[in-house]
């Protein structure tokens, strides 16, 4: 039964919210590689504190949870390698991290080629996966499997969670983990949608990032701002993936197709709609 409804803000507390819309999926839709029946009509909110986008009549978490462990990951990152599939902007702010000997901590990897990216770039590569599967999989690739999260304190120079935090119901309780797992000096890096993006603001409940009954909760720049223990210290404005930053000219013509027919969903993007954001750990 999706019947989870966020009572506030799991970013900055807020429990004022503003309707956005009622979202385009109902019935039977995929939920990682599983389907699944909805009951409810799932609904989009939007924080008036940090403008979160947040999805009410969710799958509760330990349903959720449960269909993670079963389902195999997305395909998004699988079946090309991770250098030619991420946008560029991407690729370069990476870069500057994936230094030789670094201890890297991929969240959420799924069967994603990131962590072989990175190894090929001398870091010392972890995967910490709740599907079965994908776990499976990065552990045939040779990176090492993290069980847990409680394990030793600053073990990791970087820890990633590229399409990640969109499916979390609790993150500050993700985030403090990951914090006392950050070496001295570590980073978090997140990408995400972007809700304070024009394709998000302009496109609202039909942008298609929040068609996905596993995306409950996309944060702002100003919502990851408010976690904890944690600074911004840089964002980078960008794509999904590289295939979807086209030329202006044609996503332009693109864009105002859709829109005239009334199926614009903020793809391809004019502009970006993503956010790369580089966390570290600030001493309270
Ligand atoms: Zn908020």
């Amino acid at each position: 039964m999706n019947t989870f409804r966020f009572s506030h803000c799991p970013y900055c507390r807020q429990d004022r919210m503003t309707f956005v819309g009622v979202l385009g999926y109902r019935d039977r839709v995929k939920f990682g590689s599983l389907m699944i029946e909805l009951a409810e009509a799932p609904e989009l909110f939007r924080c008036n504190g940090c403008g979160t986008l947040m999805t009410m009549n969710a799958i509760p978490p330990e349903e959720a949870l449960d269909l993670y462990r079963r389902s195999s990951s997305g395909e998004r990152w699988t079946t090309e390698k991770f250098g030619n599939i991420a946008d560029r902007s991407t690729l370069q702010a990476l870069s500057g991290a994936l230094m030789p000997g670094k201890r890297v901590l991929d969240i959420g990897s799924g069967a994603s080629d990131f962590l072989t990216f990175a190894r090929d770039r001398g870091c010392r590569t972890f995967a910490f996966e709740p599907s079965r599967e994908s776990a499976e999989i990065q552990r045939e690739r040779g990176h090492e499997i993290v069980a847990s999260l409680d394990g030793p304190a600053a073990a990791f120079d970087l820890i990633t969670l590229f399409d990640v935090v969109e499916h979390l119901y609790d993150p500050r309780a993700m985030f403090a983990s990951l914090r006392r797992l950050l070496a001295q000096g570590g980073r978090i890096a997140v990408l995400t949608g972007a809700p304070q993006s024009l394709p998000a603001r302009f496109t609202g409940a039909k942008w298609w990032y929040v068609q996905y009954p596993e995306h409950v909760c996309v944060p702002t720049l100003k919502a990851l701002r408010h976690l904890p223990g944690l600074a911004v210290i840089k964002k980078v404005a960008t794509f999904a993936k590289a295939g979807y930053r086209l030329p202006v000219r044609e996503a332009w013509s693109i864009a105002r197709n859709r829109y005239r027919a009334g199926e614009y969903d903020g793809l391809p993007s004019v502009v970006s709609d993503h956010q790369l954001v580089f966390l570290k750990e600030v001493n309270a």
